[in-house]
């Protein structure tokens, strides 16, 4: 088994289709995939998550679904004759009354009708992530006329965002309310909603979410301007959810790639600082679509994110529709690990300062607290009934593997996401409580980590089973059990 903390999410698509090549994906690492709702039917999702739960259980590993819906995605519409060609000072017609078919050198249909209200003369909206940029002169009724500032190419269905974002677009469509019927009955453990303006979109995403009998964890992707524009509005949208993406594509279009790195740094800190978790994605392996390595920067990138804290470093087209899928995540995978032996990345000043707010919160960080600084400890064990004390834990930057004990499927899923945890399934209501930690050292040593010398930070509750109910901290000799 791998000590690799940071984890690995790839995104399915036509390269990943086949039960053998989900097997490679998982061995070489994956520990949560993505299913991209902009693509493929209800069948194709459903398929891809029965191979994926074969693998993992052939491969006896934790691997979680994420189902990602597509959100209000604003696009212009369809071509007539195929690809324009805009040039500098070209005007163009964006008309929200135009036939979905019928865009021309000239003028181009837009599915979100209500564009044209959003819009004023003088803003900049970008196309197809910014590679076309439209200046907007004036706008008449369904009618948003523009002259071109970036001449480039335009097909069909590109995204519009608008420099600065503000468009209103709610965050959930009617397609994504049926998206989520499709992915609470495939089961996932994570839905991401894209495009949520504020923390009320959250909150109503988990209304629907209930209402449909789900009760996966929700990830809000950080991917419009306002997401960020003020602290107060970015932390509400972060304690809404169980966890953030920061969604570098969308994200960077909209406030300009030249802020977008320092506000990565900024999502990844607010998210773990809120006990959320957070993945960061897009364009991190970019070239390897078409390359069996990635480019230096690239590589900087990831390891990058990995220092400043992410729980989970994310591939897209890489995986999806790139040519070499395995080969990405094993460059990925390498990186992450590289990365994890800085000093920065293993030792932890957080917190020092703070009150605990529960009783099992002050155990999660104070056995982190003893782990770090106990000389000859070489895991942390906890029971985990919902998986809040390993993901407490887990926000506490540590070299030690975290390794989670539960009965509770849902948790395992989960807490395969969460940086430095390692999930275990042990059905310990059949164990008799005087034989609890054996059993707990026996599953962990089954992993391979443990050797009779090594020192285990051990937390769990006295009534195993109840919520919250997490009181105790031992601290046990592995050769004792064994
Ligand atoms: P997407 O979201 O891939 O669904 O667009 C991620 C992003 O915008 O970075
Ligand atoms: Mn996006």
């Amino acid at each position: 088994m791998t000590l690799r903390r940071t984890k690995i999410v790839a995104t399915l698509g036509p390269s990943t289709d086949s039960a053998e090549k989900i097997d490679a994906l998982i061995q070489a690492g994956v520990n949560c995939v993505r299913m991209n709702f902009s693509h493929g039917e209800a069948a194709d999702h459903l398929q891809r998550a029965e191979w994926v739960r074969a693998a993992a259980k052939q491969n006896r590993v934790q691997v979680a679904l994420l189902a990602d819906l597509q959100g209000p995605k604003i696009r212009v519409a369809r071509f007539a004759e195929g690809p324009i060609e805009l040039n500098t000072g070209d005007g163009f017609v964006l008309d929200a009354s135009l036939d979905r078919d019928a865009g021309d050198q000239h003028q181009v249909g837009i599915d979100y009708k209500a564009l044209p209200q959003d819009c004023a003369a003088g803003d900049l909206l970008l196309l197809d992530d910014g590679r076309v940029t439209l200046r907007v002169e004036s706008i008449s009724g369904d009618r948003i006329t523009t002259r071109t500032e970036r001449a480039g190419r335009l097909s069909n269905n590109k995204g519009i965002n608008r420099q600065g974002g503000g468009l209103s677009a709610p965050a959930l469509t009617p397609k994504d309310l049926a998206d989520m019927q499709v992915a609470v009955n495939i089961g996932v453990d994570y839905i991401a909603v894209s495009f949520p303006r504020n923390a009320a979109d959250m909150r109503l995403a988990r209304r629907e979410m209930k209402a449909v009998g789900g009760d996966a964890a929700l990830i809000a992707k950080i991917e419009r301007a306002e997401a960020v524009a003020d602290h107060a509005t970015l932390d509400a949208i972060i304690r809404e959810s169980d966890g953030v993406m920061v969604a570098r594509g969308d994200l960077g279009v909209e406030i300009g790639d030249a802020y977008l790195v320092g506000v990565q740094k900024r999502i990844i800190q607010r998210a773990r600082a809120l006990d959320r978790i957070v993945i960061t994605a897009t364009q991190m392996m970019e070239s390897m679509i078409s390359n069996s390595l990635p480019t230096r920067a690239e590589v900087f990138d990831v390891a990058n994110a990995v220092l400043d804290g992410t729980d989970a470093v994310m591939l897209s087209g890489e995986t999806a529709a790139g040519d070499f899928p395995i080969e990405t995540v094993e460059a990925m995978a390498r990186t992450a690990e590289g990365a994890e032996r800085e000093p920065e990345a293993r030792i932890s000043e957080a917190r020092l300062q703070q009150n605990f707010s529960s009783l099992d919160e002050s155990i999660a960080l104070s056995a982190m607290y003893a782990a770090n600084r106990l000389k000859g400890v070489a895991a942390i064990l906890c029971l985990t009934e919902s998986g809040s004390t390993p993901r407490w834990m887990s926000r506490i930057g540590s070299h030690l593997p975290i390794i989670a004990l539960t009965r509770e499927p849902k948790s395992l899923g989960r807490m395969a996401l969460y940086r430095g945890v390692f999930p275990v399934a042990l059905n310990y209501e059949a164990v008799p409580s005087l034989r609890v930690d054996e059993t707990a050292i026996r599953a962990a040593a089954d992993l391979g980590y443990l050797k009779p010398e090594d020192l285990v930070i051990f937390t769990k509750g006295d009534n195993l089973g109840q919520l919250g109910g997490t009181n105790t901290l031992k601290i046990l000799r592995v050769g004792d059990f064994l």
